[in-house]
């Protein structure tokens, strides 16, 4: 049977190093301070809002919020974002994304500055990410990723990964950030030929695909790490990740559950981001 690296493991050890982060930037006067900017009023945004206010209160982080309506005008949403750039007190800035069709993504995530880009949406941040410089933030999924592979002793030099799914907001950084840690790299997609073959022979795997268990006992061997990003909702409401679970504990050495993963240390690592852009302005 695999172990299981259970997010709330890494959650707990993480939150306390940023608790005693938080203290000591308080006893210097500094209140790690994140804001939240909201468009509109989309319900896995309120939820993940609600998640990370909870998870802030928890370390100490202070959290403000800034919600504007779904009508909002590009000009009017990049005011507001350079208002927060200019803001002393504000450390860091989460924009919950799709922005609504009349916006230029594109245009508007890089009007945020680097320095408060802490769930790495700005092209400078991912810049950092893949020069391996510190612009701004990594995204805070990618992040949540090594912090579990880092939590359990997971050594990655040497070592064969395949992340399969080559987003910006997770697969490409993930990659990087194996890269970084001397792994040997494969990057998978939806044109990789056998795709089966590909990820079987990995040590290392993170499954960011978005199809509810498409990695099934044919994709897997004895001795893998696996770690799921995916986030699925099934017919019953329920929630499965990329990897087809039940078939995956009894092949691999170790998997990430969905729910109680991924997601569980990525609200985490955005808190830790927040810390460390207060680190960094007041350093
Ligand atoms: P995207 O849809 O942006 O990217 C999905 C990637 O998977 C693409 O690169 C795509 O390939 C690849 N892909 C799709 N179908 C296949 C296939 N049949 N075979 C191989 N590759 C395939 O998704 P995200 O990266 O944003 O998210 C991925 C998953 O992670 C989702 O389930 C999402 O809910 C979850 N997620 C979880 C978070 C967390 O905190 N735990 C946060 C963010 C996301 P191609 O490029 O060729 O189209």
């Amino acid at each position: 049977m695999a172990m299981i690296y259970k997010g709330s493991e890494v959650t707990e050890a993480l939150n306390e190093r940023i608790a005693n982060d938080v203290e000591e930037l308080q006893s210097r006067g500094i209140s790690p301070t994140l804001t939240i900017l909201r468009v509109g009023e989309r319900g896995d945004d309120i939820s993940y809002e609600k998640g990370a206010t909870k998870r802030a209160e928890k370390v100490g982080v202070a959290v403000r919020n800034v919600i504007l309506p779904l009508d909002v005008s590009e000009d009017a949403l990049i005011n507001e974002i350079l208002k927060l750039n200019a803001d002393d007190s504000v450390h860091g800035v989460l924009m919950f994304r799709p922005l609504p069709e009349h916006i230029d993504e594109d245009k508007v995530r890089n009007m945020l500055a680097p320095a408060k880009d802490i769930d790495g949406i700005t092209d400078l941040s991912l810049a950092g990410v893949f020069a391996g410089i510190e612009t701004g933030f990594a995204p805070c999924t990618a992040a949540a990723c090594m912090e579990i592979l880092d939590y359990f002793d997971v050594e990655c030099k040497g070592k064969q990964a395949v992340v399969v799914g080559r987003s910006l907001v997770v697969g490409k950084p993930a990659a990087m950030m194996l890269l970084d840690r001397n792994a040997t790299v494969t990057v998978a997609h939806s044109r990789t030929a056998d795709l089966p073959g590909v990820v079987r022979q990995a040590d290392i795997v993170i499954a960011c695909v978005g199809r509810a268990k498409m990695v099934d006992a044919s994709y897997l061997s004895e001795g893998q790490i696996v770690v799921d990003v995916g986030i699925n909702v099934l017919e019953d409401g329920s929630l499965s990740g990329d990897v087809d679970y039940a078939a995956a504990e009894a092949i691999v050495q170790a998997i990430t559950p969905v729910p109680g993963g991924v997601g569980t240390v990525t609200t985490s690592v955005l808190m830790k981001h927040v810390v460390e852009a207060a680190k960094r302005i007041n350093a």
